[in-house]
């Protein structure tokens, strides 16, 4: 399974925590002997304790780099790669994963200053995110080769009531990963999305403003999804031979309607 694996460079954004994390985690225990992992997010102590947690379990054979940025800031994702160290630059997998959901308001009560972060972050970042990418990515060799990862939601898939903005989001990321992934046919660039329901992370606790007792009031009495789950999907989806792609996986906890 991990044949496409070795040696490769891998870029997780949002690896601070949740599926992120466990995503970083997962590909340093799938090839812990070659690889090259940037982990990236605005929590930069964190990521430096989750590099020295993957160093201490799979050893010096995974180079982690953790690079602090801020999807939602163009400037910094326009200078993202270049920045990177000259080995790290050559870039095989991107897991656009950075996201969040800030309140659970109406229409008519949502802030703005709530809409602007999560169309800042959840679409303008990742947007900008592969553009920086997929330029190095097309750099080596004529039609370059690499994957593109985007981590979506059933939120892109219907809405909810007090989701009206993080659901558009979503969808705009859904079809965003359509047409990419349709005008790169026939490259050796890949382009997946996988969309999970709910997951138990920090996702909550960012959406009640860092309220714990709310969050946690959310994962009561069902049995959510672990961030594992979704990393070994992203996992099993980058080490999937040249010839298959997984445009596109909606995953569940088995009590999610
Ligand atoms: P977490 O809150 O645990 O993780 C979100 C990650 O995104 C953190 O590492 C955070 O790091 C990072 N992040 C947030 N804003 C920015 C930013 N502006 N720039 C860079 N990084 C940022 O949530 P999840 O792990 O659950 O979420 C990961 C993805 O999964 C998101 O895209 C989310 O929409 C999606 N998802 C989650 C579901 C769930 O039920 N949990 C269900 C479906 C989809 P930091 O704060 O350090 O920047």
């Amino acid at each position: 399974m991990s044949r496409r694996l070795e040696g490769k460079t891998i870029v997780v954004t949002g690896a601070s925590s949740g599926i992120g994390k466990a995503t970083a985690i997962e590909f340093a225990r799938t090839s812990p002997k070659s690889l090259k992992l940037i982990i990236t997010a605005r929590r930069i102590d964190t990521l430096k304790e989750i590099a020295a947690e993957i160093t201490k379990e799979v050893g010096e054979g995974v180079k982690v780099l953790p690079v602090q940025l801020d999807v939602s800031k163009a400037d910094q994702v326009r200078n993202f790669v270049g920045n990177l160290p000259e080995e790290f630059r050559e870039i095989d997998v991107l897991v656009n994963n950075a996201g969040l959901v800030k309140g659970v308001d109406k229409i008519g009560d949502i802030k703005e200053d709530d809409i602007q972060v999560m169309m800042d972050t959840n679409v303008h970042g990742l947007i900008n995110m592969t553009q920086a990418v997929l330029q190095s990515m097309r750099k080596r060799g004529e039609s370059g080769a690499g994957d593109i990862i985007n981590i979506g939601s059933i939120a892109g898939r219907e809405g909810y009531p007090g989701g009206a903005i993080y659901c558009a989001t979503k969808a705009a990321v859904r079809t965003f990963t359509d047409a990419i992934r349709k005008e790169l046919i026939a490259t050796r660039i890949r382009v997946m999305e996988i969309d999970p329901g709910q997951v138990e992370t920090e996702f909550s606790v960012v959406r009640f403003y860092g309220d714990k007792s709310k969050a946690d009031a959310v994962y009561k009495g069902v049995d959510p999804l672990t961030p594992s789950d979704i990393a070994e999907t992203v996992v099993f989806a980058a080490a999937r031979p040249e010839n298959v792609v997984i445009a596109d996986m909606l995953i569940f906890p088995n009590h999610q309607a």
